[in-house]
């Protein structure tokens, strides 16, 4: 590593530290101890910049890589463990496929929301009966003429019970219908409809400030601009987004 890079990095580590620096222990016991999500803590990290760390300057971010990221997650950790590190993560890493498979319209309109910290994103992958398997999901994206609709469970969505907009896979095809499993999976970012989307929250032990949740989905309409890239290549896209910048 040459010696430029070494002190960038350690300019951002102390950089986030600054921010870090006002939220103490007696804050993280207390936010653990309520089960309150540390807001104040997600509000100044967004107004420092932080949150758009890995987003394309054009859209108000830093436009740095995974391991800036991880340098700065680091550092957040070291100051509020899990539950400072959970409260933002999904916001640095979730929203990735927008940045390299969303369209010029929706990165414009999703991405500077999440930048300065007014929308919070949550994501929901995993199933009550599809974990690491994800070709497994049940939930289904139905067609309809002004878009889809939406209807399933999710299992262990972190942050719904504070999330502005949710990025969801489903199965736009059904599963014994595709020749390889991998397809027909599509990925959706939209709004998180709270008439449509039930959020329950599981008990668990840890981590109290920031929510785990069960979701039910019922008739979420979705419209064709809130789908990320081509219908049945989401699975693609979660997985390749995090380890490539925006074309
Ligand atoms: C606190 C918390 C927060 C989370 N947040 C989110 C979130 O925000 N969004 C989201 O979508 N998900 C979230 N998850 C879900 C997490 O990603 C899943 O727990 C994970 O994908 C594993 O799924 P599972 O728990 O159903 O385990 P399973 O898939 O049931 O696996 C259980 C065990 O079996 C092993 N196993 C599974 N299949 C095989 C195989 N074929 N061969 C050998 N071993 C195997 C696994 O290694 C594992 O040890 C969260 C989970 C937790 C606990």
């Amino acid at each position: 590593m040459s010696g430029d890079i070494e002190q960038q990095h350690q300019d951002l580590v102390d950089g986030v530290g600054r921010v870090c620096a006002g939220f103490g222990d007696d804050y993280w016991r207390g936010c653990d101890r309520d089960g309150a999500f540390p807001d104040a803590f997600h509000r100044a990290m967004a107004d420092a910049g932080w949150l758009g760390i890995t987003m394309p300057e054009a859209y108000g971010g830093a436009g740095l890589g995974v391991t800036q990221a991880a340098l700065m997650m680091k550092r957040v950790a070291a100051c509020g463990g899990f539950s400072a590190a959970s409260a933002i993560h999904i916001n640095l890493f979730g929203p990735h496929p927008i940045v390299v498979h969303g369209n010029d319209e929706q990165r414009a309109r999703m991405l500077p929301p999440l930048v300065r910290g007014e929308h919070k994103a949550c994501f929901a992958v995993t199933e009550p009966d599809a974990g690491l398997d994800t070709t497994r999901i049940k939930t289904a994206a139905k067609r309809t003429n002004a878009g889809y609709v939406i209807d399933g469970q999710k299992i262990w969505t972190t942050t719904a019970q504070h999330a502005s907009h949710i990025m969801v896979l489903a199965r736009t095809t059904p599963y014994e219908e595709c020749a390889k499993k991998t397809q027909g999976l599509s990925l959706f970012y939209t709004a998180f409809d709270r008439d449509r989307i039930e959020a329950r929250e599981i008990p668990k032990m840890g981590r109290s400030a920031v929510d785990s949740n069960q979701l039910f989905i019922d008739g979420l309409e979705v419209s064709d601009e809130d789908r990320i890239g081509e219908e049945g290549e989401g699975f693609r896209y979660f997985w390749t987004a995090s380890t490539r910048s925006a074309s």
